[in-house]
């Protein structure tokens, strides 16, 4: 098992990289933040509905720091 770890975010077995997530959720995370930086203001849900991507998973990234939450809005980290 040594060439796999657990990602962080969702919990699956991947191959290891100098990541600290797996390939999806790198996705999941540029998809997010492009839309983020273009749509300004978005709320949890809205960027849920718009992307497929669960609320449980994007406020994952919120809490790892990777994005802010501000009054339901995310933002990109400055
Ligand atoms: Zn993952």
């Amino acid at each position: 098992m040594g060439n796999y770890q657990i990602c962080d975010f969702c919990g699956n077995l991947y191959a290891k990289t100098v990541g600290k997530m797996c390939g999806d959720c790198e996705r999941n995370y540029h998809r997010l933040r492009d839309i983020i930086v273009a749509h300004p203001g978005m709320t949890v849900l809205e960027l849920s509905n718009h992307t497929g991507i669960t609320v449980r998973k994007i406020l994952t990234f919120v809490e790892r720091g990777f994005f802010i939450m501000r009054e339901g809005t995310i933002e990109e980290r400055q």
